[in-house]
């Protein structure tokens, strides 16, 4: 297998090998022993449960992620057991002080009679602690809409529903390599499964942000090979970072299994280019996390 990267811990400003990308990385060297066993998928469902939360805690993670820690009662009963489950996040209307949750009927959700539809935005359970009963979610903060301006204007004491996550599809052994790839939107869950993946299991992350002050320190036990790519101030969703480091990527030898997200259009290119490269679409899954110039894009539109 290629090693293209040298234990090391962080160098800021290095190249993707051979690409000419303006990256830092941190990684250490994979070894050579190949799985025998495919991965094992396995889907878990959960009950559609409407959760009232209240802020507890909020931190600056770097310039334009901000991190919540969401506390309530509702909350016992939430599950994720997959770095890439995702909920919706129930936002208060203007003037509101909490969100109005659908109440379950029958006939599934319903919101009561009168109420206006509230906005809803998918995120990623960054952590859940089971033991203190809270969710963290990491806000990249872009400036605009209804996710955008509550992280903006949160405090401690701010109310924010959240439906879901709907269940989990976890994967289990026979993967040699999993590549993350994507931008601050994918950055929770990347963060998150390379937090929880074992000791050894080789992983390539691949993450876009603005600029070197958007990289996070993340913890892992893994075998990681962890690449920066800077948009150096050109508007997210409008680079060919990501396709070009992905092309420049010797694939992995052995079972690869491949999660991709961020901008919808910019990930086009990749699904194509890593069709024809070879990677195993049954093991590999774009999700357009948002489209320019789209309120409240539908992740389900296929990339
Ligand atoms: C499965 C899944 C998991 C996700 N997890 C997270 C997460 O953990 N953290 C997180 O921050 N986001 C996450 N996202 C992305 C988030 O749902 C979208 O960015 C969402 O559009 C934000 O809603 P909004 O109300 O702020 O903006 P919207 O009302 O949806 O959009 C308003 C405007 O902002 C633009 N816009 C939206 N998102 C971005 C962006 N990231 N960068 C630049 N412009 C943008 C739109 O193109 C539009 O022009 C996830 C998405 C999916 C599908």
């Amino acid at each position: 297998m290629e090693c293209p990267v040298e234990n090391r811990t962080k160098i800021v400003g290095d190249k993707f090998p051979d690409s000419g990308i303006p990256v830092s990385e941190s990684g250490k060297g994979h070894s050579n022993t190949m799985s025998t066993t495919q991965p094992i998928v396995e889907r878990a469902m959960f009950p559609l449960v409407p959760r009232m939360t209240t802020v507890v805690e909020i931190t600056q993670l770097t310039p334009k992620m901000r991190r919540f820690v969401l506390q309530g009662e509702d909350l016992r009963s939430f599950e994720s057991r997959d770095a890439d489950d995702h909920m919706k996040l129930v936002f208060p209307a203007e003037g509101q002080a909490e969100p109005v949750l659908p109440q379950v009927t029958d006939q599934g959700l319903k919101l009561p009679d009168g109420a206006v539809p509230p906005q809803r935005r998918d995120f990623t359970p960054r952590l859940f602690d089971a033991a203190t009963g809270t969710l963290t979610v990491d806000f990249y903060l872009h400036g605009s809409g209804p996710a955008g301006n509550w992280a903006e204007s949160a405090t401690i004491g701010s109310k924010l529903g959240v439906l879901g996550p709907r269940g989990s599809k976890v994967v289990t052994g026979g993967v040699d390599v999993y590549l993350l790839v994507g931008d601050e939107t994918a950055l929770p869950s990347i963060a998150r499964r390379l937090e929880e993946l074992p000791a050894g299991q080789k992983a390539i992350a691949i993450v876009e942000v603005d600029n070197p002050a958007e990289e996070q320190e993340i913890e892992t036990k893994a075998d990681v090979q962890l690449t920066w790519l800077h948009r150096n101030g050109a508007a997210p969703g409008t680079t060919n970072l990501l396709e070009d480091a992905i092309r420049a990527l010797p694939k992995p030898e052995g079972t690869v299994y491949t999660l991709v997200g961020g901008e919808a259009t910019s990930l086009r290119p990749i699904r194509a280019y890593m069709k024809e490269a070879g990677y195993d679409p049954a093991l590999t899954s774009f999700s357009g996390h948002w489209k320019r110039g789209v309120s409240d894009h539908d992740h389900h539109e296929e990339v």
